[in-house]
């Protein structure tokens, strides 16, 4: 049934023979074991749930998904980003439990209990696709180095401890010139002692250095604070909640390295905020709508022809904005960033059309891997409680949009009074550089974005995948199933489970609304997913239902027809 699963048939059964034993024997001794295991939950050098975590599981001799591979050998551990196991390290045992969970979503908005348990290091699945580079690169290939600067305000420690670790893990130490944090003014009091000359101990890595800034300042100001301190040929942007892949930095600086004027992206995996399960993301691109805001889109039909293809890297419209490398000088010649833009948003779109529309380039770069944990909302505000993202939209639209601010304008219903503040700096900036308009951005670098008025192109976007399923649902890109002539839409009708649509429901017709049982969206894959992570499943018995998201195409990829007067 399963596409890339042909071969199995047999062995699959008696392999899930042994593997539901070894399931039932090692969950039960994972849990007896949690249950006497010391407790720290302040300390990340050894978390006994994490250790516990390494528990082999019989391996099925039939990779999951072709196009990703876990880089693992088979009798290699899970990594405890196996769902079970992270099961259990959320497991709320007492009332420190309970607190360090619920003050965590409160501060962080992510799973603070779990964070803990993991620990410092963990293994994640390789995610990158088979055709990519493995080889260990060598000193002679004489690539740039690389400083880290990595702003944060108010993380979570440990989180933000494993970000720095799994970067001093996985990266070789001669590309890797320093590591700067830039503390923007946290006041969280666990957070005071830890990072002045201790962490660079805890760590065990010198050049790890820190910068407070005297005021809160904003993402944006921060990040040019931290790169006017580096000193290595290329900075590296990362934010305080990651996890780097195995790699992730060659491919990024082999990319500048040929082309100095170009922003290397990686992709940008998901570490699910309430469970820390570490997935790979498909390979989009990134574009905006008119009311600036990015989105993640497919990329241009054909890109993928062969397996080679995956390598990319791809040219993109825009960048999500958190996570990547240029050139030191570079960064400098082409403006850093807006130094009037406040706290957080629109910086990413700004700095993409500024490097498209100055010479430079922006490209993802498929085989450089990193996982950020995608949340629900952000749990901070501005200290004034502006809205940041609309002042900083605005700047970048006077400066970089010409006439076509105006649909942003309009998209947005801004006042015409708004005050966005000065930018003649960067309008010089802009004439200093001479840089291209934006009509000619709009034609050479993003042809596929619908200009409102104008025909529709005709070979409109692809369906818009979101990678964090459950963030901010965007119900334009949703929609219904609906039964031709009739009010009847496809829905999901079943008492949810954890949150969750029960799985193998199956559809029923229901009166159309606009509720979550009934908006669908579909991915770059072809799967039609309800709310979180369902997909919808041709099941055994001639049954549609909705079930998890498997990944493995197959029963969970459909192919429709649009008819568009309907
Ligand atoms: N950040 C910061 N100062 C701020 C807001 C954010 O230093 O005023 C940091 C934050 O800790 C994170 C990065 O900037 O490391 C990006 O912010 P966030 O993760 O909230 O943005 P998102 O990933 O949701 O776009
Ligand atoms: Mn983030």
């Amino acid at each position: 049934k399963r596409l890339l699963c042909k071969s199995c048939g047999l062995g699959t059964l008696l392999v899930a023979v042994v593997w539901l034993l070894a399931l039932l024997f090692y969950s039960h001794s994972l849990r007896s074991s949690i249950r006497s295991a010391g407790w720290r939950i302040d300390e990340g050098n050894a978390t006994p749930r994490a250790e516990l975590s390494y528990q082999a599981r019989v391996t099925v001799g039939c990779t999951p998904n072709a196009s990703i591979t876990t880089g693992e050998s088979p009798a290699a551990p899970k990594p405890p980003s196996d769902p079970e196991q992270l099961e259990l390290l959320g497991v709320v045992r007492n009332k420190q439990d309970k607190y360090i969970r619920d003050i965590g979503y409160k501060h962080h908005a992510f799973n603070a209990l779990v964070s803990n348990n993991i620990g410092l290091f963990r293994a994640i699945p390789d995610t990158r696709h088979k055709v990519c580079d493995r080889q260990e690169t060598t000193e002679a290939e004489n690539l740039p180095q690389a400083s880290i600067v990595m702003c944060f305000y108010n993380e979570h420690k440990m989180t933000l401890m494993r970000s720095i670790k799994t970067v001093l893990e996985r990266t070789p130490s001669y590309l890797l010139r320093e590591i700067i944090l830039v503390d923007d003014h946290s006041d969280l009091p666990e957070l005071e002692f830890h990072l002045h000359g201790d962490l660079r101990a805890r760590l065990k890595y010198d050049n790890l250095r820190y910068i407070k800034n005297e005021q809160r300042e904003g993402l944006i100001r921060s990040r040019v604070i931290g790169a006017r301190e580096a000193v290595g040929d290329v900075l590296v942007f990362l934010d305080s909640h990651i996890e780097v892949n195995q790699q992730w930095l060659e491919p990024l600086l082999r990319l500048i390295k040929s082309e100095n004027a170009t922003l290397a992206v990686p992709v940008i995996d998901l570490i699910n905020a309430d469970t820390f399960e570490y997935t790979p993301s498909p390979l989009v691109r990134g574009g905006f709508n008119w009311g600036l805001h990015f989105r993640w889109e497919n990329l241009p039909e054909g890109t993928l022809k062969v397996p080679e293809d995956f390598r990319g890297p791809f040219r993109s419209p825009t960048m999500a904005g958190g996570l990547f490398a240029v050139n030191r000088k570079y960064f400098q010649h082409l403006g850093e960033y807006d130094m009037a833009m406040d706290i957080w948003g629109g910086e990413n779109i700004e700095i993409s059309f500024r490097a498209w529309q100055c010479g430079g380039a922006i490209k993802i770069v498929p085989c450089s891997r990193v996982g950020h944990i995608f949340r629900k909302r952000r749990p901070y505000t501005s200290p004034d409680g502006a809205n940041t993202m609309l002042k900083n939209s605005l700047r970048l639209a006077h400066v970089w949009m010409d006439q076509y601010k105006d649909y942003y304008l309009k998209h947005e219903k801004v006042p015409k009074t708004y005050d966005y503040g000065d930018i003649s700096d960067r309008l010089k900036l802009r004439e200093r550089l001479q840089c291209r308009d934006f009509a000619w951005y709009l034609k050479n670098v993003y042809p596929e974005l619908h200009v409102p008025g104008e025909e529709s192109k005709k070979s409109a976007a692809a369906p818009i995948f979101q990678p964090w399923h459950s963030r901010k649902r965007n119900y334009v890109d949703t929609f219904q199933l609906r039964l031709t002539g009739t009010e009847l839409c496809a829905a999901v009708v079943a008492p949810k489970v954890k949150g969750f649509w029960k799985k193998g429901s199956s559809l029923q017709l229901q009166t159309c609304r606009r509720t979550p049982n009934q908006l669908w969206y579909e991915t770059e894959k072809a799967e039609i997913v309800l709310d979180k992570l369902l997909c919808l499943e041709a099941s055994g018995d001639a049954q549609v239902t909705v079930n998890k998201c498997h990944e493995m195409l197959g029963d969970q990829q459909w192919r429709h027809t649009r008819n568009a007067n309907s």
